[in-house]
């Protein structure tokens, strides 16, 4: 027999093996090999009777490693379609979409066995002596209930040996975990709005179907989604549920456990101890595992009985991974739940404009919660401060500073937001212009005063702060720009009584965690902090958010800037005013009459993107058209536009249905010392440019590199 089998090499085939152990139904079980003078684990994809490589250079396979349950069908569905799709290697899908521990030849740690008495150990247990105390224990314990081996060995020392001894004479078996049965903690009654888009989201749940759950923040999508989820577990189905941040998957994760009691709940994130990821996966894939709660990644996880999907937040950035296998988990969801003829469920306040033109055009169904859940809760007023009348000092204009203040009199908290952490993004030299650039990438370094140090964001590099200007020798070098650290130190100024505390990534990680931090959060008087806080925790007492810095998203030359812009402001909106105070937003703005922030003082996402969609369609930009790039990156720049220029001429004849752009660098052409440079292809037709992808790309394979590395990046995000 000869097995074809996918292996994490940069090679877009599979590699046959022969075998004399194997039948058809080897399909999915994992593969040790000889690859060159390496070992390598691979995956069984097909078994076949032949092959074309000669007989004689056919290496055998050393061992099918049948510990894991084979993969089943739907799963390498899966995979094949996002290697076909994203074009990428099957092998490479395969090891992205594998817990590490899965694709290396080292012990997969085990699911605690389950043992249980039997008919010849109940007998034993009626004759054996008293003397054998500890046996009869063990067999006492086993008599009223099946047990897991740490469940036994709490109660009894020397329970391993016990246990073997047992199953050697008989008197104890291994048998199946007991499944246990998920109970829903019923803790909220629903409103009639809520009521009647979970009675929508019911009707679909036996079939493949994609509904977006599009409801202003505070609304009680989750609560929609937990009762949904409810129902899937009653039918004994499965469900995965994938939400952006890592950060937020502990607390997620706790309050599911806390309303599905006894369900087995497993988290897979990039953050998860690699032995406990791959015991989760097993769970799943088990079928022992009700919930797989997780980031991008769990698109993957193997669930035989899938009955529903949830993608949270839909719209986040983090769903599209930016490197190796470039995926969207969001769409990975879709083709996933397709396969398995099961419902998706997107949600979001503020949609991607692909998902909301799909909605509104009857390819999803679309499900809108229009009021927020907790009845005294409204929405926040959002109010534009324009700079040109109210000038900014140290950031602050006196409308908000004002308002900031009236807060602290009545012992309310306010938050500061701003998307950019450190000090200031900007060092430079006042007498001759010189700023400070990271050597590794096209970027500036920025000012991180409580280090003391210069960070480059995109590369990580660290320099100590220089004294004076390597250029004019100018001691006197100056901070431009502010981040969240100045905001912190001008506020504590401004407001010295008031407890001030930031909240970003630097600060997160100095306390080494969000949870912790969150917990101070409460305590707090102002919060100045990025995008952390936009999402997920409630603060009861905030009633005021103000913005610096919105403008910055406006005029960028990304086309999706707007969009995202709009989402983050919502969705940092959306924290003033959760509980039963009512809640204020304060954006200071030189442009107070443009229309995304009109759109966001009305709360109306929806006219928003029609606007949007409407310039989308006009000047030919997805959702309207699908796109895809070649990119190449190298050490020198001239070689990476070479390559694309070499890679456009061999490209496969092609229709008027596909444009294929001259190559440019990226807008951040340098990024740790590579330089970038990418092509773009557009089409109105996905089947016509899938077509055309897939044959250029075998003619890129073949293709003289020289020191340049490429790839495809299908639906990108990055320009
Ligand atoms: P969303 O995800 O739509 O922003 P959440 O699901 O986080 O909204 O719900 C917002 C708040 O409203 C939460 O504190 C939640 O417990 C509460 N909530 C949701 N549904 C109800 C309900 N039916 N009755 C009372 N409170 C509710
Ligand atoms: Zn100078
Ligand atoms: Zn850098």
């Amino acid at each position: 027999m000869i097995l074809r089998v996918a292996l994490d090499v940069p090679l877009p085939k599979l590699f046959d093996y022969r075998t004399d152990e194997a039948t058809r139904a080897d399909v999915g079980y994992r593969v040790l090999v000889p690859f060159g003078k390496k070992r390598l684990v691979g995956l069984i994809v097909e078994v076949a009777a032949d092959s074309d490589v000669p007989a004689s250079r056919l290496r055998a396979a050393e061992k099918i490693l049948r510990d894991v349950p084979p993969l089943e069908h739907e799963w390498l569905e899966l995979v094949k379609f996002c290697s076909g799709y994203y074009q990428r290697p099957l092998g490479d899908v395969v090891a992205a979409a594998l817990p590490p521990r899965l694709r290396r030849l080292q012990a997969i740690p085990e699911l605690p066995a389950t043992y249980a008495i039997t008919a010849s150990g109940s007998e034993a247990l009626a004759a054996l002596p008293a003397r054998q105390r500890r046996m009869r224990a063990l067999l006492e314990q086993l008599r009223q209930e099946p047990r897991g081996g740490p469940a036994i060995a709490a109660e009894l020392r020397g329970a391993r040996a016990l246990i073997a001894r047992g199953l050697e004479a008989g008197w104890v078996a291994e048998v199946e975990p007991p499944r246990p049965e998920p109970r829903f903690v019923r803790a909220l009654t629903l409103t009639p709005e809520q009521e009647q888009a979970l009675a929508r989201l019911r009707q679909g749940l036996d079939k493949f179907g994609v509904s977006l759950l599009f409801g202003v923040t505070g609304s009680g999508k989750t609560e929609i989604y937990l009762q949904l989820i409810a129902e899937v577990l009653s039918r004994g189905k499965q469900a995965l549920v994938l939400v952006p941040e890592i950060a937020l998957t502990p607390a997620l994760a706790a309050a599911f456990r806390s309303r599905f009691a006894d369900a087995c709940i497993v988290t897979q994130t990039s953050a998860t101890p690699e032995a406990e990821r791959a015991r989760g996966w097993l769970l799943a894939h088990r079928g022992l595992a009700h919930i797989v709660l997780g980031t991008r990644l769990a698109v993957f996880a193997s669930l035989p009985g899938l009955g529903l999907v949830v993608v949270d937040e839909e719209q986040d950035a983090s769903f599209k991974q930016r490197e190796g296998v470039r995926y969207s988990a969001r769409d990975l969801a879709i083709a996933r739940a397709h396969i398995a003829g099961a419902p998706v469920v997107l949600c979001s306040a503020t949609p991607s404009l692909e998902t909301f033109h799909r909605a509104t055009s009857d390819k999803y169904e679309l499900v809108p919660l229009t009021r927020r859940a907790i009845r005294e809760a409204e929405l926040p007023a959002v109010r534009l401060v324009d700079t040109r009348a109210h000038p900014v000092h140290d950031g602050f204009t006196a409308p908000l500073l004002e308002a900031i203040s009236a807060r602290l009199g009545r012992g309310e908290q306010s938050l500061v937001f701003l998307n950019r952490r450190g000090y200031a993004p900007v060092l430079a030299c006042p007498a001759c212009g010189w700023v400070k650039g990271c050597r590794r990438c096209s970027a500036h370094m920025v000012v991180h005063l409580s280090e003391r140090s210069l960070r480059c964001h995109h590369c990580g590099l660290a320099e100590s702060i220089p004294r004076a200007c390597p250029e004019c020798g100018n001691p006197d070098l100056h901070p431009f720009g502010r981040g969240t650290q100045r905001v912190e130190i001008s506020l504590g100024e401004k407001f010295p009584r008031a407890r001030v505390l930031r909240l970003d990534s630097d600060a997160v990680r100095s306390q080494s965690g969000l949870d912790g931090i969150l917990e101070s959060a409460d305590r707090a008087d102002i919060l100045v902090g990025t995008q952390i806080l936009a999402k997920g925790h409630h603060f009861e007492r905030l009633t005021l958010v103000g913005v610096l810095n919105a403008d910055a998203g406006l005029f960028s030359s990304d086309y999706r800037a707007g969009e995202r812009s709009f989402a983050q402001l919502q969705q940092v909106a959306g924290r003033a005013g959760r509980a039963s105070l009512p809640g204020e937003v304060f954006i200071q703005t030189r442009y107070p009459g443009h229309p995304l922030y009109q759109a966001l003082v009305k709360h109306d996402y929806t006219g928003f993107a029609r606007s949007v969609l409407a310039e989308r369609r006009e000047a030919g930009f997805p959702p309207f058209v699908f796109e895809a790039v070649l990119r190449a990156e190298s050490a020198d720049a001239m070689r990476a536009m070479r390559f694309l220029r070499e890679a456009i001429e061999a490209a496969p004849p092609r229709s008027a249905a596909i444009s294929l752009f001259d190559p440019t660098p990226m807008s951040l052409a340098r990024l740790a010392g590579v330089e970038r440079a990418q092509a773009l292809l557009q089409s109105r037709s996905r089947p016509r440019l899938q077509a055309f992808l897939s044959k250029w790309s075998e003619t890129l394979y073949r293709l003289p590199a020289h020191g340049v590395r490429w790839h495809l990046d299908v639906d990108p995000v990055e320009f």
